[in-house]
């Protein structure tokens, strides 16, 4: 299942983690919620792929450890969302359609 785009509204803001803003519920380590919000990584669905880390110019996109999760002990974490240019190449590279960008969401932070 790809990350629903409308977790603004279906998720409740749960804090935040690494400057960006977590959307939960979350239960570590199994369940983890969305990250970021310009740039939104579910980090339940990732699987540390890493082709949004190769691919995004602006390098938005930094590794963290995630042990205990179920579909990947290191996560993307959309470190320096403001910086996104909005070029989509992360949501076309994710094989499992972890990330949603929307500029219209600014962000929290
Ligand atoms: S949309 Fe482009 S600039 Fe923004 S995070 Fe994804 S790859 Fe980087």
């Amino acid at each position: 299942m790809p990350i629903d785009p409308q977790f603004e509204e279906n998720k409740e803001h749960a804090g935040e983690e690494n400057g960006v803003d977590v959307w939960g519920p979350t239960d570590p380590p199994e369940e983890l919620g969305i990250h970021g919000t310009h740039v939104a990584v579910d980090y339940d669905i990732c699987i540390g792929d890493g082709a949004c880390l190769e691919d995004c110019p602006v390098d938005v996109f930094t590794w963290v450890d995630t042990p205990g999760h179920p579909e990947s002990e290191i996560k993307a974490e959309p470190t320096h969302e403001a910086q996104c240019i909005d070029c989509m190449l992360c949501v076309d590279v994710c094989p499992v359609d972890a990330i949603d960008v929307d500029p219209g969401r600014a962000g929290r932070i």
